[in-house]
């Protein structure tokens, strides 16, 4: 495997299922060649972030970002602040990992209500409340912007557009998480990476989307599977300057998340090379 683009190569764990350990994603990737992971807080918690960071470190690898914060949508105040809390807790452990970014999917509408007005205004002083905290410990915010099919229950923010507004109102400290799943559609997709620019964007989620799909959370495909044209992305990225990594972030109740870890990281790699 040609090792310039293997080292581009990150490896969101829940590629691996929902349920895998941060020892399953680490006893996979031993020996593989690839350096950088992308894990999630329920599988930091469970061993804690301090031994977290040195079992990662351990296995040679480094830390892209940490999936994930944000859900900053609620009716009541209570949840608000608690979710605040929990927020800055994200970052702490982010920093503990060494991770670079802290990933934000941030929150559709509250339940039981219809007033997306709020709801983005929530978004809005949610992450100016933590953007000192980041800043300090030098995590970047990274809203990944999610498919509108979301707004309801994941997030409202839908598109790379409402993204950059969000950082252009923010500032300093606040970047954008680039899923080809949640963004491949938007006929504004070239105009607002250029936007964006190179230091705005730090991460590039890589899967793909099949047609028919059979669950629109847990049925993305492997990259070549599907209608995105992710080299075309890939260069997009790459003429606004980006040289950053390459994350594979596959949910695959029922196809990938049905075989071993070894199996589906050597389909990542290969199509990563063949595909991205
Ligand atoms: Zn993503």
């Amino acid at each position: 495997v040609n090792t310039t683009i293997i080292n581009q190569l990150c490896i969101n764990t829940a590629t691996f299922g929902w349920n895998r350990s941060l020892i399953d994603a680490l006893n996979a990737l031993a020996n593989s060649g690839v350096k950088h992971i992308t894990p999630w807080r329920h599988q930091i918690q469970h061993v804690g972030p301090e031994i977290a960071n040195a079992m990662i470190r351990d296995a040679g690898l480094s830390v892209s970002a940490l999936c994930r914060g944000g859900m900053f949508t609620y009716e009541d105040k209570k949840s608000y602040t608690l979710a605040i809390d929990d927020n800055l807790r994200a970052i702490d452990e982010a920093a503990i990992i060494g991770a670079k970014s802290l990933t934000l999917v941030v929150g559709g509408l509250p339940s039981n209500s219809k007033n997306l007005k709020h709801a983005h205004e929530q978004i809005t002083s949610g992450i100016a409340k933590i953007l000192p905290h980041a800043r300090q410990a030098g995590i970047t915010l990274a809203i990944e912007p999610l498919h509108p099919m979301f707004a309801a229950d994941r997030s409202c923010i839908n598109s790379l557009t409402h993204a950059n507004d969000l950082c252009d109102l923010l500032g300093e400290g606040v970047g954008i998480a680039l899923d080809v799943y949640h963004v491949w559609w938007d006929p504004r997709l070239s105009e607002e990476i250029i936007r964006a620019g190179e230091k705005r964007i730090v991460g590039f989620h890589i899967c793909d989307w099949l047609v028919p799909t059979s669950d629109l959370l847990l049925d993305r495909g492997m990259m070549g599977d599907g209608v995105i044209d992710i080299p075309a992305i890939r260069v997009m990225l790459e003429k606004v300057g980006y040289t950053g990594l390459h994350e594979v972030e596959i949910f695959s109740e029922k196809n990938w998340w049905q075989r071993s870890p070894k199996e589906i990281l050597q389909h990542s790699i290969e199509r990563h090379h063949t595909h991205v």
